[in-house]
């Protein structure tokens, strides 16, 4: 416990301020920790991830403008995982340490309250990432169990949410769950405000003032986004969905009035957010070529400019199919993700996108969705 409170205190001076990210927390610390310390790979890998979650945490709590230092890890814990633990037959648990595998006895609560057996009789569930404490000289396992792979989350089956980032709008899934932008935009219209005013003054005070309102300013935008960010993964995992797609920024940029600067910094956080949160529930986050998303209709597949009769109005002039502009582009950034997904190398493969009401696949159409949705 000790090494691994060296090990996390050892990644956190190498990534403070610089990424939260597992992969990169990984890479950058790994050799510090196995140098610095007397843990072995596997949790000198798993004290890297750990402070990548914990830096995360940390960059939440700034973004909502939380004081919040760099973190000091003296709880006496250790992470454990399928590589670094393992339960035998006998009711004992085996458990690396620096010094060479353990062997301790579960001590479980007797029947009466003792689901935990349950679980780890249970084929249906696989132990996974938990956690070793130390109180008073006595040591706890907080067992962490999984369910391997739901049918539903099967690759050839994957399913895509398709969303279109706008102004009025700020996210549109092709669940048709709508993320007015109206808030953020009163906000920046606000602040704008009290900005010229500001700058007319001149002072040097005035001045002072306007830092601290553009940090503001930022600080609200970002809550914002975390909230919306925090809605689109759970509309994916409500549609149970594997993949999250999004326009390529350069496509959603064009669209913006020229010096929108901060419309584009809003969506490039707004994916970050979003990549990350989905991460943690397992679900990947792609980009698609941002073509014709605004003028296809996605009933007939019809591409024209004059589909798009208003800022709101999809009304397809091939087969009248009317629709709300942003929705019809979400469907068609899902749309456009299956082909590419389906076409490319990478692990998960999706074969459709979802509705609200069900899922398309493309080429072959619509199905309804059976026994309503997950959540
Ligand atoms: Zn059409």
């Amino acid at each position: 416990m000790q090494e691994w409170q060296n090990a996390c205190q050892i990644a956190a001076e190498s990534a403070w301020g610089v990424t939260t990210d597992a992969t990169s927390v990984q890479s950058m610390a790994y050799d510090a920790v196995r140098d610095g310390t007397s843990l072995k790979s596997q949790h000198a890998i798993l004290a890297t991830h750990r402070v990548a979650d914990t830096l995360r945490s940390i960059t939440e709590k700034h973004d909502r403008g939380w004081d919040a230092p760099k973190p000091r890890f003296t709880s006496p814990t250790v992470v454990y995982d399928e590589r670094s633990m393992s339960f035998l037959d006998d009711g004992t648990v085996s458990l690396a340490t620096t010094e060479g595998r353990v062997s301790a006895t579960l001590r479980l609560p007797d029947k009466k309250d003792g689901y935990q057996q349950q679980y780890l009789d249970d084929e249906a569930w696989e132990h996974t990432q938990s956690t070793l404490h130390e109180r008073d000289g006595a040591f706890f396992l907080h067992i962490g169990f999984k369910k391997p792979a739901e049918p539903s989350r099967q690759p050839e089956y994957g399913t895509v949410l398709g969303v279109d980032l706008g102004i009025d709008n700020i996210a549109v899934t092709s669940t048709a769950q709508f993320f007015s932008g109206s808030e953020l935009e009163h906000r920046r219209r606000q602040f704008r405000r009290k900005r010229r005013r500001l700058k007319e003054t001149g002072t040097r005070s005035a001045l002072r003032t306007l830092i601290g309102i553009e940090n503001k300013e930022r600080r609200i935008a970002r809550e914002i986004l975390h909230r919306v960010s925090n809605g689109i993964v759970a509309e994916a995992e409500r549609y149970c969905c594997d993949i999250i797609a999004f326009e390529a920024l350069d496509g959603i940029r064009n669209r913006l009035p020229a010096g929108d600067v901060f419309h584009s910094w809003a969506f490039r956080r707004l994916i970050e957010y979003t990549t990350y949160k989905a991460r943690s529930a397992g679900i990947r986050v792609t980009r698609v070529s941002p073509e014709y998303t605004s003028q296809r209709c996605a009933e007939c597949g019809h591409v024209e400019e004059a589909n798009r009769s208003s800022r709101d109005e999809f009304v397809c002039q091939s087969c009248n199919a009317r629709s709300n502009a942003d929705y019809n582009a979400a469907k068609n950034i899902g749309e456009r993700a299956v082909r590419c997904v389906q076409q490319s190398t990478q692990r998960t493969s999706v074969s459709r996108y979802a509705l609200k009401s069900g899922t398309v696949t493309p080429d072959e159409g619509f199905t309804p969705r059976d026994g309503g949705v997950r959540g």
